[in-house]
């Protein structure tokens, strides 16, 4: 069994596969002023069981199409929009973010939450710009140091894992240089990691373990996650995601 299967068997089930909450969902779509607007045509990039793709359909009128490329997470979000009411708001598409078959200017609004460091911030931010119409909105949730300084076991493993963590001021620089006009930040809250998405994951490793046998491999993903957690735990005061909200100039 490769560890992209283990992986997917063990989030598809969750709710959501990264830090996040629909109330925060709901804070990105007042900043960007979305609600004042109609016949919207939104993308939710990297959007795994469509935790926040539900809060677009729900919130926005508009249609949204879900975008990943594990077709596994697509199915489960097909399921879930069926069975509460948003089958005609939510299209699904299985696609790398890196080669997306929109429309040059067709989009009003990219979200993606936790998923745009597969490509990195800076060059997702530029890559998916010409999807936007001009004026279009940009809302992305991305690793973020909330402090000038911190403890070397962090710096350190974040440095290894995804060396594009910065401040928010950083990132705030980027997307300025990259064509858009920041229109507000806010870091997620401890119980977005927490409460919404380690807490579920933990309560899942006994029937994950259970369902292949123990297998050396899916211990070694369980105790990896374990370890993430553990750090996560240990530095919550240093690092977050950051829920970056910007217009195309
Ligand atoms: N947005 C979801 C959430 O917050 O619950 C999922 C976040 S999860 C950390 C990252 C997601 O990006 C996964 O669903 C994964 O399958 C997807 N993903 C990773 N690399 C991708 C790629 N190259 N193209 C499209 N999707 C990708």
């Amino acid at each position: 069994m490769d560890e992209l299967t283990l992986l997917t068997a063990l989030h598809e089930q969750g709710d959501r596969q990264g830090p996040g909450g629909d109330d925060e969902t709901r804070l990105a779509i007042t900043l960007s002023g979305l609600r004042q607007r109609s016949a919207l045509r939104i993308a939710d990039i990297g959007c795994g069981t469509g935790a926040s793709t539900r809060v677009l359909a729900r919130e926005l009128d508009a249609v949204v199409t879900a975008v990943d490329f594990l077709p596994a997470f697509l199915a489960r979000l097909e399921e879930i929009a069926v069975a509460d009411g948003l089958a005609g708001r939510v299209e699904t598409l299985t696609a790398p973010m890196e080669d997306l078959p929109f429309d040059d200017a067709g989009l009003d609004a990219i979200w993606s939450e936790g998923a745009i460091y597969t490509m990195g911030f800076a060059n997702g931010v530029r890559a998916w710009r010409r999807f936007l119409k001009p004026g279009g909105i940009l809302a992305v949730s991305e690793l973020t140091w909330l402090t000038a300084e911190r403890p070397k076991e962090l710096t350190q493993h974040w440095l290894r894992e995804y060396p594009e963590v910065a401040t928010a001021g950083a990132k705030l620089a980027t997307l300025e240089d990259s064509g858009y006009a920041p229109l507000g930040y806010f870091p997620l809250p401890e119980r977005c990691w927490l409460d919404n998405y380690y807490r579920p994951l933990q309560a899942r490793f006994p029937a994950f373990l259970d369902r292949f046998d123990n297998a050396e491999a899916a211990k070694a993903i369980v105790a990896a996650e374990r370890e993430e957690i553990a750090l996560y735990e240990r530095n919550r005061a240093f690092v977050s995601y950051g829920y970056y909200v910007a217009r195309r100039t």
